[in-house]
């Protein structure tokens, strides 16, 4: 054992450690992701090493990250069978920030023009999270190195902190962390595997938690998508939805590099959601975490998409988001919008593609997600992408077959030289087909979009146009052609009945005294033939909450 040798902390640590422990760490817990991300960085390292220096590894040793914790020594211990440090390395990596060892790491490796950079993130300052809980912090770590020795590296925090040589060290790293007594609960076994299961589900290396297996379940999004199958993404999905008998309806797997790197998986429930869920949430939870290496960076992340996608499961993993991301990064940096303008794009296009290659599965979701999408086309922060979300939304028509419905694009194809989509707001396709509204256009052959729930005016309302054409409210273009006063000059069949103008003059007249105060004009149309009269509103729309509900159910 040799002489105890006391360093002091560079200044910027010594700042550094107060930063983090006050502002970007409010949840103390995460000191266990970041302990176990630089463990598996570790051994990534050594794998990297051992692939490179070919002959020279020796007999490869188990990796793996074994944590331990005990309520009566009130410790929390990590060890890893991975690189280790020399005692230089010691007192640069742990003893300083201006050097991180992956970031030199990084550079031998782009020095050495290798590909093997994919194995480094830059982490930020994970390390000194430790503090955050520990009132004392013990390393134990013996390089991979032949020759080199063990040390331990100790700091009670503040100022500094001592390296000793030490005897029976095993090559890897052990910490030891002595835990402050309103920290005590990161000694118990079932507190420290929930948060492991939280933060460290995906991690590349086995972790052992006194002992037993934690991370059974594999990373799927870091796997080729081909490698994986149905029962593995089954799988996968009921670990994220924690809830075994679920199914998935649709899956996305979505990898790129540019203008970032992604890795992804979404998945849309079988289970259509209930209202409860739906209204999950005013703050924008969403199903969606986000890691940055298998690290999880945010559980069901905010921000990462809009929130009418809050109906996907799923995992985002990107290595340009770095680790130590605090919420308040989280609401306003520009890497999170560009991701998620990224993913919302993507996601658009991968149901529109669904919609061609399965209509008939596209309907179920449409069933079950349009209100979500109505959201969508709605809400503030997609005013910019309101038409490419409204590309998911289907109306049945009066000229397809009940049960059958159609995009905006297709009624657009058929639409001819018409500047005007026109739908009808009902409550069944019997009551839309009845309406004296579409009675009266039936003769001109124009189609109209029947929509049948009762945000959907509203959704059309705001909407407005689409692909530069005007939606158009059945009842508006009814009063537009009205004031246009235009005559049907088809001549009559024989028997039916017409009026001359001084009886529609009595009978408009009589009308016009009779409501008196109720309406503004009364006038004579040869348009309907089931109905003896329709009352027209502009807007109807806002209008219509004023009726009575009974007047709407079926006759
Ligand atoms: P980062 O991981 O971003 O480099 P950290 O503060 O988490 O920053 O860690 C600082 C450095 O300490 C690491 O870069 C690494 O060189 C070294 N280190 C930390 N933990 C270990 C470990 N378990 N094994 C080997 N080296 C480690
Ligand atoms: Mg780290």
């Amino acid at each position: 054992v040799g002489q105890a040798n006391e360093h002091e902390f560079q200044a910027e640590t010594a700042e550094l450690l107060d930063i983090v422990a006050k502002s970007l760490y409010s949840e103390n817990e995460v000191f266990i992701r970041e302990i176990i991300s630089n463990a598996s960085d570790a051994l990534e390292k050594l794998r990297y090493n051992r692939l490179t220096t070919d002959g020279e590894g020796g007999e490869a040793p188990q990796m793996e990250i074994h944590i331990r914790t005990d309520k009566y020594e009130n410790t929390f211990t990590i060890q890893d069978t991975g690189i280790g440090m020399t005692k230089e390395e010691l007192s640069s990596n742990l003893g300083t920030i201006a050097r991180s060892g992956s970031k030199a790491f990084l550079k031998q490796v782009a020095d050495k023009g290798d590909a093997g950079s994919s194995i480094i993130g830059q982490f930020g300052v994970g390390f000194y999270s430790t503090f955050m809980v520990g009132s004392k912090v013990t390393v134990y770590t013996k390089s991979h190195d032949p020759n080199s020795k063990g040390y331990s590296w100790t700091s009670e925090g503040g100022v500094s902190y001592k390296i000793t040589e030490a005897e029976s060290v095993m090559p890897g790293t052990k910490i030891v962390v002595t835990l402050k007594p309103d920290c005590r609960k990161f000694a118990e076994e079932e507190t420290v595997k929930s948060i492991i299961k939280k933060h460290s589900a995906f991690v590349g290396f086995p972790v052992r938690l006194n002992g037993k297996l934690l991370n059974a379940v594999k990373p799927l999004w870091t796997l080729d998508p081909k490698d994986i199958d149905e029962d593995q993404h089954l799988n996968f999905f009921r670990h994220l939805t924690n809830n075994q008998s679920d199914h998935y309806l649709y899956k996305l797997f979505y990898k790129t590099d540019a203008p970032l790197n992604i890795r992804s998986i979404f998945y849309v429930s079988e289970q259509q959601p209930t209202m409860l869920e739906m209204a999950r949430d005013a703050s924008g939870m969403s199903g969606v975490s986000l890691y940055s290496r298998k690290v999880l960076v945010q559980h069901k992340t905010t921000n990462l998409l809009p929130k009418w996608l809050r109906f996907l499961t799923g995992v985002v993993d990107s290595e340009d988001i770095p680790l130590n991301l605090s919420r308040e990064l989280l609401q306003n940096s520009a890497l999170i919008s560009k991701l998620r303008e990224t993913l919302t794009s993507r996601l658009i296009r991968y149901f529109l593609d669904q919609s061609r290659r399965d209509p008939e599965k596209y309907l179920k979701f449409h069933a079950g997600y349009k209100l979500f999408i109505t959201e969508g086309v709605l809400s503030e922060d997609m005013q910019e992408k309101r038409e490419e979300v409204a590309q998911l939304l289907r109306y049945e028509s009066s000229t397809l077959p009940e049960g059958e419905v159609t995009s905006f694009k297709d009624y657009i194809t058929r639409m001819g030289e018409e500047r005007n989509i026109l739908y009808l707001c009902a409550p069944s396709r019997s009551l839309a087909e009845s309406s004296p509204y579409f009675e009266s256009l039936k003769n001109s052959g124009r189609e109209v979009l029947f929509c049948y729930d009762p945000y959907d005016e509203v959704t059309l309302l705001q909407l407005k146009t689409y692909s530069g054409k005007q939606l158009f409210s059945l009842e508006n273009e009814v009063v537009a052609n009205s004031y246009q006063n235009e005559k049907d000059t088809t001549p009559k069949a024989d028997g039916e009945l017409t009026m001359s103008d001084s009886q529609s003059k009595e009978l408009t007249d009589w009308a016009k005294a009779a409501l008196d105060l109720k309406v503004t004009d009364v006038k004579v149309t040869d348009k309907l033939d089931k109905h003896p009269a329709m009352v027209t509103v502009w807007e109807m729309g806002s209008v219509r909450h004023f009726l009575k509900s009974q007047y709407l159910t079926d006759p």
